[in-house]
C-alpha cells in the first residue's frame, strides 16, 4: 500500500532543526509523496524550493490562508498569479474561512479575499483546498462557504 500526505506544513519553523531528517522518515515510513501547503505569501517560494529537491515527491499549493487574508494585497496577487503557473504548483489553498480568530483577520475580509482566491482557481484551472472553522455553535462559515462555492 502507497500513502500520499495530502496536506502538509513541512516549512514550518517547528521544523527548522530537524527538516531533512522529518522528510527523509516520511518517505522511509512509506509515504511515497507529499503536499506541501503555503498559504502565507512568504511560504510561497520555499514550498517551491521544496518541489524542485524532491520533484517526483511532493507537490505545493499555494494561497491566502483566512487567518491572514488582510496580507493579500497587490505585490501578493502578482506574486501568486506567477507561482502558481509553477507546474509543481498543484492547487490554491488552503483558503476559505475561519471565524474562530477574528481578532486575526475580520469577517469581510475573509470573504472577499476567499471569494478573490475562487475565481483565482477558476482561471489558472486549479482543484482548491479549503480551510473553513466555526465559532461554537455558530454554522455561518460552512454556509457561507457552500454559498461561495455554488456561484463562484
Ligand atoms: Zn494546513
Amino acid at each position: 500500500m502507497y500513502f500520499i500526505d495530502s496536506h502538509a506544513h513541512i516549512n514550518d519553523e517547528a521544523f527548522d532543526a530537524d527538516r531533512e531528517e522529518v522528510i527523509k522518515r516520511v518517505f522511509e515510513s512509506g509515504v511515497y509523496k507529499f503536499i506541501e501547503i503555503a498559504c502565507e505569501t512568504k511560504e510561497w517560494h520555499p514550498a517551491l524550493d521544496l518541489c524542485k529537491q524532491y520533484p517526483q515527491q511532493t507537490a505545493a499549493v499555494l494561497g491566502i490562508h483566512p487567518q491572514v487574508a488582510q496580507t493579500y494585497d497587490d505585490a501578493a496577487r502578482a506574486l501568486l498569479d506567477k507561482l502558481l503557473k509553477d507546474p509543481h504548483a498543484a492547487a490554491v489553498g488552503e483558503i476559505g474561512l475561519d471565524y474562530v480568530f477574528l481578532d486575526a483577520c475580520p469577517k469581510d475580509i475573509q470573504l472577499r479575499v476567499f471569494e478573490e482566491m475562487l475565481s483565482l482557481a477558476g482561471r489558472v484551472q486549479k482543484p482548491i483546498v479549503l480551510h473553513v472553522r466555526r465559532e461554537g455553535e455558530d454554522y455561518e462559515p460552512y454556509d457561507q462557504t457552500f454559498h461561495l462555492l455554488k456561484h463562484n
